[in-house]
């Protein structure tokens, strides 16, 4: 079989002594045991990588800790031409980095390129807010003070990322983190551990050039043991954490414990609701794409369609009828549409997440499975299922990180189908799809979705980096990525400054000596 042009794409990565465990130049805080990294493309060992020690993870410390005491007096703007030169990088480099995306994560190559194409856009969006930090000037109660407030760098944030979107969420926290001022330290999901050292090896460079200390950017490897090092270390004021709500609620009850700020990212269960005035043109890939594309393991994936009950008929056929569509394999070749699950514990979750909907009465509508035979050695090739289910089963409930789409219908106003969209315990993205203005208006009103994100005519995935990204309820409520994002990065300062010659009280107190 055919490499794909991987060999190359890890050579020009900088990925060296893959086999011996992989390590990251002058900063390397990580000489524990190895990690493998098996594809779940191929199911052949791609490389390894040295887990971080308590002893690197001091070390580490140190470093970004002595690196925030210098970059924090480099002017913002300066340190926006730093995440530019960063984002330059990732433009040269997008091919290689986008290919080792897809073969050790497994989604396909054109999503693979997308999320390199995020971390650039990011590190633009992050280029012109390095001038725009700004705070604000309040009016005092009080003759001849000024109020302002203003915004100070954090210090160290600790980035904890999902296997999902192994290069994306990391340049979406440091490129706004950096431009605020702050060094991070980031661990990566143990399932895709090649992808971070690749990021690393391309800041380093960066760095470098600039003559700016490493400790700016620091990986540390290693499984939830070594991201506990983070989350208890009150050195890190700020945790950015991405994965699963398992993780989150332990991850934020942690950090709330020693008064850190927690950023969370948690799981979704995304629902778009079809109205009798739906255009099967945009229904159909929007709902397609939103359910099978990264094989469902998208935090933002469509899980869940609401459909009218007059159209109910009409919108399951095309959907079932575009499901024979789609082309399962390689996701490096570009004809395939879909790849495979993560790892096999993943193929486990997804065959028991349907015999549980059969269980509690689904009706299975298009079939799932395992793949096997040539193409599908490494065992972690589903076949997406349609199940037409009931919101309130159990595991419609539970957030299945696998292409399972649960069909429902709803009757009457699309009030009732907005009542079934919040009626989970996420609330990260939804939609609405309506040619009919008020239903989308009340979808997006306050007495609508109760998702982070809602959208009209367009499906649960594919979020842009310049609105804010996140979501409500087990979600974890945090926001990243645009908007106004950056201030969770910050630490806000108010400030009153008298210029009279008096020293008058708040709210009129009289203190007289
Ligand atoms: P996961 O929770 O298993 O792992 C995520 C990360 O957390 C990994 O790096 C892991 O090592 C670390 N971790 C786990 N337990 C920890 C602990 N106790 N302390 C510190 N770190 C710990 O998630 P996953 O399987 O990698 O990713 C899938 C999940 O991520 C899904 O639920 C998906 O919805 C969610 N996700 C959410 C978003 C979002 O923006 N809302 C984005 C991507 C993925």
């Amino acid at each position: 079989m055919t490499d794909f042009g991987i060999k190359e794409a890890l050579k020009t990565l900088g990925l060296k002594d893959i086999n011996e465990g992989t390590s990251t130049g002058s900063n390397n805080f990580s000489n524990g045991e190895l990690i493998e990294s098996y594809s779940p493309v191929d199911g052949k060992l791609i490389g390894k990588v040295k887990a971080t020690t308590k002893e690197d993870f001091e070390k580490m410390m140190d470093t970004a800790t002595k690196a925030f005491k210098s970059f924090r007096n480099m002017p913002s703007p300066q340190r926006g031409e730093i995440v530019r030169q960063f984002g330059n990088k990732l433009r040269e480099l997008k091919e290689p980095l986008g290919k080792l995306v897809s073969y050790e994560m497994g989604k396909s190559l054109q999503e693979g390129y997308g999320e390199v194409q995020e971390m650039i856009d990011i590190c633009d969006f992050a280029v012109g807010l390095s001038r725009q930090l700004n705070g604000q000037v309040i009016p005092s109660e009080r003759p001849g003070h000024i109020m302002r407030e203003q915004w100070h760098p954090i210090g160290v944030v600790g980035i904890i990322s999902a296997f999902n979107f192994p290069v994306a969420v990391w340049a979406w926290n440091t490129s706004l983190a950096w431009i605020c001022g702050d060094v991070c330290v980031w661990k990566a999901s143990e399932k895709a551990p090649l992808c971070s050292i690749a990021c690393q090896n391309i800041i380093a460079g960066v760095l470098k050039d600039n003559n700016l200390p490493e400790g700016i950017s620091c990986i540390i490897n290693g499984d939830y043991k070594v991201g506990e090092m983070m989350t208890a270390d009150t050195r890190i004021p700020l945790i950015s954490a991405t994965g699963s709500t398992r993780m989150g609620r332990i991850v934020g009850t942690t950090v709330a414990q020693r008064f850190g700020k927690s950023l969370l990212e948690l799981g979704g269960n995304n629902a778009i609701i079809i109205t009798p005035t739906a255009d099967l043109k945009v229904v159909v890939p929007g709902a397609v794409f939103g359910a099978v594309g990264t094989c469902g393991q998208r935090c933002t994936s469509t899980r869940r369609l609401i459909i009218h009950e007059s159209v109910y008929d009409k919108v399951r056929d095309a959907i079932v009828g575009a499901y024979k569509q789609i082309k399962i394999g390689n996701p490096l070749d570009e004809t395939k549409h879909v790849g495979p699950l993560i790892d096999k514990d993943s193929v486990k979750t997804y065959l028991a997440a349907i015999e549980k909907a059969k269980a509690e009465g689904g009706n299975v509508l298009v079939e799932g499975g395992v793949l096997t035979g040539e193409g599908f050695e490494s065992g972690c090739y589903v076949k997406p299922v349609i199940i037409e289910a009931e919101n309130h089963f159990k595991i419609v409930q539970h957030e299945t990180f696998a292409p399972i789409l649960y069909l429902m219908k709803y009757s009457g106003e699309v009030e009732n189908a907005i009542e079934k969209q919040n009626g989970v315990v996420q609330g990260l993205s939804s939609a609405i799809m309506t040619n009919e203005m008020k239903e989308a208006e009340k979808f997006l009103s306050y007495a609508g979705s109760d998702c982070g994100i809602a959208n009209v005519n367009i499906g649960t995935s594919g979020a842009e980096i310049g609105g804010a990204f996140g979501g409500e309820k087990e979600t974890g409520g945090g926001r990243e990525s645009g908007s106004d994002a950056w201030k969770v990065y910050m630490r806000r300062q108010t400030n009153t400054v008298n210029y009279s010659d008096e020293l008058p009280l708040a709210q009129g107190i009289k203190f007289d000596l």
